[in-house]
């Protein structure tokens, strides 16, 4: 064996060759798990292939097994998937596949090992290790793969088009290895990308973002995004993120390039942190830059509002992308609509007030806010930067003390909506809702102390203004 197993992925193995040769079937470890072995890296997904019928010699195994752990299987795919000691097992036959170009499915029939190698996507997803007695633990490696591994390059088997065409999910696969693995793409085959990104338009949306996903949670997520910009497979798929990039000057003035600004946000805020929606709060900071950008006479470029138009844009982003429509969006477009309040607050003479409004309106979300906006502090000088960072952790620290004074991130103003419908016999209103804005406020302002007899007097009050008498006590 070129890999090193635990004893235990060791015996499974055997047991694997062992069954398959009484089945008269050869069968080999394939794919992903060869590669990351190979590599060093952990991995619990074993992919099995074997000439002849997957489903039988996985059914076949299982019975070898006191506990014979359930085996699920897909007919139509010809797939068989169990679990046993945390390794997910899956056999399939091997297979050949034709590809015509009038279809986007291939034409499948039973083939051979060198068949199932050459239907692969890169050279070192298709190295393959046998598992029958008479050779175990042989390399099968038509393609060099291992040249490639050791090298640390992504290559087709086939011509890059010929790949790519087949199947265009592949250029998305290419560029999440090279972002998780740290490799190169092959220059020809980048091209091969370039010159195939429209095909990526034949791939549903899911399968594209599940790739997207997986270079967002890469150590340094900026490494897919500038491949997905530079080989123009991001400007089908996702253009609000490419009109960020690009850089005007008028009168001798520019503004930051906003796409690579953004990267390299993502990757501060990957550096701190493995949550994905916080990545993609740093993805978003900025989307709304372009719609609100202006340039004003005498003072240069600004992009005001561009938060609040961020915080739009972040629902039909997650629709179009399909991701999940549900507290994660609200996640995200909370960050993209707060990302820019806590820098607010580094100038001079901020009251308490102030921060007890960003403890009240971030809540929970109060950390991730702080990374975001620590991550979204890119200057080029250093100076600054220092400047910044320092000022940042002063207003850190005057947060920590207004919230260990008040407690506000968890607060509940002393009269709810509840007490104040009943207090005037009202029903669910638009006056409901402005006596208790007017009670939270004036305590979040520090007008009123946060009390419930204060509240009461100020509720009376604003009530007498709006025409309404209390029914009953407080
Ligand atoms: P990961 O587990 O990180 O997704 P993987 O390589 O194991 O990586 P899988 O999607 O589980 O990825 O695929 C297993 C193997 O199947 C791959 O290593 C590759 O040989 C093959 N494969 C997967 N998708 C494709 C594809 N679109 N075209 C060709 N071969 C593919």
């Amino acid at each position: 064996m070129d890999i090193v197993c635990t004893s235990e992925e060791l015996r499974l193995f055997r047991t694997i060759g062992d069954v398959a040769s009484a089945l008269n079937v050869s069968c080999y470890l394939i794919g992903g798990f060869v590669r990351d072995k190979i590599l060093g890296r952990p991995t619990k997904d074993v992919d099995i292939v074997c000439t002849g019928d997957g489903i039988a010699l996985a059914h076949a195994v299982s019975d070898t097994f006191p506990h014979k752990p359930h085996v699920s299987f897909f007919k139509t795919f010809g797939t068989a998937q169990f679990r046993q000691n945390g390794l997910d097992v899956e056999f399939v036959g091997a297979r050949k596949e034709s590809y015509s170009a009038d279809s986007r499915k291939p034409q499948v029939e039973p083939g051979t090992i060198q068949d199932d190698q050459l239907r692969r996507d890169f050279t070192i997803n298709a190295l393959a290790i046998s598992l029958n007695e008479s050779d175990f633990g042989k390399l099968i490696d038509p393609f060099n793969g291992m040249e490639d591994l050791a090298n640390r390059i992504i290559r087709t088997p086939l011509a890059p088009d010929a790949t790519f065409s087949d199947d265009p999910l592949r250029m998305m696969r290419a560029i999440r290895f090279a972002t998780q693995l740290h490799f190169t793409i092959l220059p020809g085959v980048f091209d091969s990308i370039h010159n195939n990104r429209e095909r990526i338009r034949i791939v549903s949306q899911e399968r594209i973002t599940d790739e997207l996903n997986k270079i967002m949670a890469a150590a340094k997520p900026s490494v897919g995004l500038d491949l997905l910009f530079r080989s123009a497979l991001l400007h089908e798929f996702f253009p609000q993120m490419t009109d960020l990039s690009g850089v005007e000057i008028v009168e001798g003035k520019g503004h930051k390039d906003n796409f690579y600004h953004t990267l390299q946000v993502i990757d501060n805020t990957a550096a701190k942190s493995d949550n994905l929606w916080l990545r993609w709060a740093a993805l978003l900071h900025d989307i709304g830059k372009p719609a609100t950008k202006k340039f004003e006479d005498g003072h240069g470029w600004t992009f005001h509002g561009h938060e609040v138009v961020g915080e739009r844009m972040t629902p039909r982003i997650f629709r179009q992308l399909k991701l999940p429509q549900n507290e994660k969006m609200k996640y995200v477009a909370k960050l993209v609509a707060l990302h820019l309040r806590p820098i607010s607050l580094t100038k001079e003479d901020i009251t308490d007030s102030a921060m007890r409004r960003l403890l009240f309106d971030a809540g929970e979300e109060l950390e991730d806010l702080m990374i975001l906006c620590e991550s979204d502090i890119t200057s080029k000088n250093r100076l600054k930067v220092r400047r910044y960072l320092e000022n940042f952790g002063l207003v850190k620290q005057r947060l920590k003390e207004v919230e260990e004074n008040d407690k506000i991130r968890s607060w509940q103003p002393p009269i709810s909506g509840e007490d104040i419908m009943q207090i005037f016999g009202l029903q669910p209103s638009r006056e409901v809702g402005v006596l208790k804005t007017t009670i939270r406020e004036a305590i979040l302002d520090g007008l009123i102390p946060n009390d419930r007899n204060a509240a009461y007097d100020l509720l009376l009050q604003k009530a007498s203004e709006l025409n309404l008498h209390p029914v009953a006590g407080k």
